[in-house]
């Protein structure tokens, strides 16, 4: 099945050299495309070397990965996003990853070389954006409670470390991905005073601090009918609740409601994610407005079809 991958079989919609893509599996669901052609048409107009510019999504399932990788470079894709499955299988697969992938042990972001794809990690201003737009501070003295320790959990925990969160509390349900996380944060934590601490969500016990920052990281949430990731107790008026799932009512946004605390969805860190990845690609400034305005109509477009 590795060899099945067909790069002549892609529309890019660009020549080679003026061509972005996101790989995953499932992508139909992606909003990426929309974002950044928006991003891309507007900063075209102004700027003849990126008016031919097109993001485009691939499917590529994890066992063709290698295959793609290879085939895309020779194609001359400049740039390249990663989402699931691919953040961390990525990472043996690239022929370098700067210092903030490798401490995340992921990489969402591609730049062609001449011989090859550089790895970064965009996740981190993802989140270190949203959360400042969403709360008015970063993770400065904040105790940070974070439910979930997958991709997305990789790259919030080294940005609280990074930024000077005042404790860190890792939730997780299982203890594999818990454990690889913890073995993989020892480095960030090295020479820190800052407290890491990294519990099963049946061994939670509630001491968090005044005004926690609470983060759902888990995949829970996704659905409508999915249960909170967050037990009630964490609940009280001045936690701030910041959910990586994005465009669905859930019990979390809910129970938020409910309890007055202040809460926001996660299309906020998905826009900076993907203004930071568009930004290293063309080297300009990028016009997140028109990411972010792109992003939340074809969002409405999915919920509608
Ligand atoms: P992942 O690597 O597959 O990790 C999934 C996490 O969810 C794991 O910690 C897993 O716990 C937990 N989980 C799954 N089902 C659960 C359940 N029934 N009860 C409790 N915990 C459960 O996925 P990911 O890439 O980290 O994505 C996680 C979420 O982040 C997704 O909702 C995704 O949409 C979101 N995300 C958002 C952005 C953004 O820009 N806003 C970017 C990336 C991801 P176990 O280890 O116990 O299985």
């Amino acid at each position: 099945m590795a060899d099945c991958f067909d790069v002549q079989k892609i529309d890019f919609g660009a020549a080679p050299g003026e061509r972005l893509a996101v790989l995953g599996d499932p992508i139909h669901h992606s909003l990426s495309p929309a974002m950044h052609n928006a991003a891309l048409a507007t900063m075209g107009a102004s700027d003849a070397a990126l008016k031919g510019w097109h993001y485009h999504a691939i499917r590529v399932p994890a066992e063709q990965l290698s295959v793609a990788l290879r085939a895309l470079h020779g194609a001359e894709v400049c740039g390249i996003n990663l989402t699931l499955p691919h953040k961390v299988d990525a990472l043996a697969l690239v022929e370098e990853v700067d210092s903030i992938a490798e401490q995340m042990g992921a990489v969402n972001t591609l730049v062609r070389t001449a011989t090859g794809y550089r790895g970064t990690n965009t996740d981190g201003t993802g989140i270190l954006n949203a959360i400042k737009e969403s709360f008015g501070s970063d993770f400065t003295g904040r105790d940070v409670w974070l439910f979930g320790a997958g991709g997305a959990a990789r790259g919030v925990a080294v940005e609280a470390l990074n930024g000077g969160c005042a404790r860190l509390t890792v939730v997780n349900r299982t203890s594999g991905r818990l454990r690889a996380l913890q073995k993989d944060l020892a480095r960030s934590l090295k020479g820190r005073a800052v407290e890491c601490r990294f519990l099963l969500s049946e061994a939670v016990h509630f001491d968090a601090e005044a005004r926690p920052l609470l983060i759902n990281a888990t995949s829970l949430g996704l659905q409508g009918s999915d249960p909170n990731p967050i037990p009630e107790i964490f609940l009280e008026a001045g936690a701030d609740i910041y959910d990586t799932t994005y465009g669905v009512e859930n019990a979390l946004s809910r129970a938020a409601a409910a309890c007055g605390c202040r809460y926001a969805d996660g299309l906020s860190m998905l826009v900076w994610q993907g203004a930071r990845s568009l930004e290293i690609w063309t080297g300009r400034a990028v016009p997140v407005e028109v990411m972010r305005t792109a992003a939340m109509k074809a969002l409405n477009e999915r919920r509608g079809s």
